[in-house]
């Protein structure tokens, strides 16, 4: 991977996710190569080494000191475009001057992460109660997430990172997303994530912005042609997107015997891109 450093004239930008007014990245390009990733498709990101460079944006500390003179975000979103916590981030810290940042003019925010390196920045997050991280869990076993996250933490490092989380008694979310139908399970998920979560969101792959033919070959070659069939059936017809929809709701239900742990849905409109107007609960 190529890493560099680069300077950036901005920061904070306006965002219309429902999560925050404003978004950080604190870094361009991401190593974790994930297959269904959308943050590919934005407009401000070069497709063709996404996933091969990394782009440090080394003054964003001293930048968002400048903004935050006239800016004042309610609260900041990290991680839209990124993540946050890659290696590299052990030599340049720029996340964490970030959150010293924010921490210090009590601008809360909410983390979007799959990094076990979130682990080392805790005991900062937890000093405004306001912040949050959505922490992504979204496979039930080490071989799918080679196969859809090339390069991203295998399940014992975030279930470590999730019991950590916890332990800081920072608010969280498990992320159970993108959900790929019929490769995620969502059963042994559920089993798998630890006691002490109290929310849990799904949010259902969708075909429109991610790379679905590249997801449907990795299933027919990797886990079975049976199940990359069920894939594709499931988003031939509004119908049949809706149906697997009800049927997957009504499981989690029936599934979640905490009587302390919430479900969210994220499920775009079957026609809609995936856009940054869904609402986060
Ligand atoms: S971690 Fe997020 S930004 Fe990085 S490749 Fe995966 S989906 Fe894309």
């Amino acid at each position: 991977m190529e890493i560099k450093t680069v300077n950036t004239q901005k920061v904070l930008s306006p965002t219309q996710i429902s999560l925050a007014d404003y978004v950080i990245n604190p870094y361009k390009g991401c190593e974790f190569g994930c297959l269904y990733c959308y943050a590919q498709e934005n407009k401000n990101i070069d497709k063709n080494n996404f996933f091969d460079s990394l782009a440090v944006k080394i003054n964003a500390p001293q930048i968002l000191e400048k903004e935050l003179r006239y800016k004042k975000p309610k609260r900041v979103l990290l991680g839209s475009t990124t993540e946050c916590f890659p290696a590299q981030e052990l030599n340049f810290k720029v996340t964490g001057k970030i959150l010293e940042i924010l921490n210090s003019k009590q601008i809360p925010y909410t983390i979007l992460a799959k990094s076990h390196l979130i682990a080392n920045y805790l005991e900062l997050i937890s000093k405004n109660p306001g912040n949050k991280i959505f922490f992504t869990f979204n496979f039930q076993s080490d071989e799918l997430i080679r196969l859809f996250e090339k390069k991203s933490p295998v399940l014992k490092q975030r279930l470590q990172t999730i019991r950590k989380i916890i332990a800081a008694r920072i608010n969280l979310r498990v992320h159970i997303g993108p959900f790929i139908p019929y490769v995620s399970d969502l059963e042994k998920i559920l089993k798998l994530i630890p006691k002490g979560v109290k929310e849990i969101d799904i949010e259902l792959y969708h075909p429109k912005q991610g790379n679905f033919n590249q997801i449907i070959k990795a299933v027919r070659e990797n886990v079975a042609e049976e199940t990359s069939k069920k894939l594709e059936a499931v988003y031939r017809c509004e119908k049949n997107y809706r149906e697997f929809i009800k049927n997957l709701k009504a499981k989690a239900e029936s599934l979640n015997d905490y009587p302390n742990l919430k479900l969210y849905w994220i499920n775009p409109a079957f026609n809609q891109f995936y856009n940054s107007q869904i609402k986060y609960t």
